[in-house]
């Protein structure tokens, strides 16, 4: 990547201790190093299946939970800020510059409050206005931003369709004026007819604000249509990243061949060609040994079981990819 870095993370880890007792603890290594820089005014999808450590991995940037190793710099030009040591008033001040949006827009907001008491409580809780009138300004500018009628402010959550939930879920996250947001699964309990009207929204949000946005999903197909660089991870590892166009033109790490193969394929031809992902996930309490994906890759020889591959540049610019061997398995002939 060439642009501005907003975010860039470097061996960074999130691990939470389970069991309880002196000989039943266990570390789970949620994220497990992970280098990664987001560019300025992108939407940088993350990709992965559940367990993947991917919506971790978000909550470790925004600072929802603890980073145990390796480092963070969060610089948006005008502030820096070392994420793994943030605390007090940068930590505060470092919440209305980094916001989520949660997956299910049914769960996220309060049955008991009104539309505008929902995308006005953040303004609230920060201290962000001085008077209502500064509120519910900022609340009917960014409902408008977001497509909502504002007649419907004074209504409940419950008389509004999941896309509408949504797009109040999205006006309340970005109500603070965020540099950085991550959209958790944020269309993935949407019809998909809904889908792309969201996903358009937060494209033309984006473009509108300079905003920079994490897009987490399960749904390779759903990160083609909206992000401008991708990162594929496994078992709390980063295996492949790339612009998405290169990523889904020529991908390099077997996994993301096999999520791949998870996408209907409109061409008859190449049905039956694609290789299935087979098996579960291992648990992240018990980690294979070497390369993480050796117990599930077609291709796994001796040394994936006892050497992890690091992430290695390939082919094309801002492509890197973590395999012994992308190069004689996916090489062009
Ligand atoms: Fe498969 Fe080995 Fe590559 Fe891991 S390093 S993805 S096991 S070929």
């Amino acid at each position: 990547m060439s642009g501005d870095i907003l975010i860039r993370a470097d061996g960074l880890s999130v691990g939470f201790q389970i069991g309880k007792g002196m000989f039943n603890k266990q570390i789970l290594k949620a994220v497990d190093g992970v280098t990664v820089e987001i560019e300025k005014g992108s939407f940088f999808g993350l990709v992965g299946e559940s367990g993947s450590g991917k919506t971790t991995l978000g909550r470790a940037l925004l600072k929802a939970v603890p980073i145990t190793g390796g480092h963070a710099r969060y610089d948006d030009g005008e502030v820096q800020y070392d994420l793994a040591e943030l605390g007090g008033t940068e930590l505060k001040d470092y919440r209305k510059r980094a916001q989520l949006i949660f997956q299910d827009p049914y769960a996220a907001l309060s049955p008991r409050m009104t539309v505008r008491d929902i995308i006005a409580e953040p303004l609230e809780v920060m201290g962000l206005t001085s008077s209502r009138a500064e509120t519910d300004e900022k609340v009917r500018e960014i409902a408008a931003k977001c497509r909502l009628n504002l007649e419907h402010l004074r209504r409940f959550p419950h008389a509004f369709s999941g896309g509408q939930r949504q797009r109040i879920s999205i006006a309340r996250a970005l109500v603070s004026d965020p540099k950085f947001v991550v959209a958790d699964e944020s269309v993935a309990a949407l019809d998909v007819s809904i889908q792309a009207d969201v996903l358009n929204l937060l494209k033309e949000l984006q473009r509108d604000l300079g905003l920079t946005f994490m897009f987490i999903s399960h749904d390779l197909s759903v990160v083609a249509h909206t992000c401008d660089h991708v990162a594929v991870m496994y078992l709390g590892r980063l295996v492949e990243t790339a612009p998405t166009r290169t990523l889904f033109n020529a991908p390099k790490h077997p996994y993301t061949k096999a999520l791949f193969s998870a996408i209907p394929s409109l061409d008859p031809d190449d049905r039956g060609k694609t290789q299935k992902l087979e098996g579960e996930i291992p648990s992240p309490t018990n980690q294979p040994s070497g390369c993480k994906f050796h117990t599930r890759c077609p291709h796994a020889v001796d040394r994936c079981k006892v050497e992890e591959p690091s992430l290695q540049h390939a082919e094309a610019e801002g492509h890197e990819v973590a395999c012994h061997r992308w190069q004689e398995l996916f090489e062009p002939a």
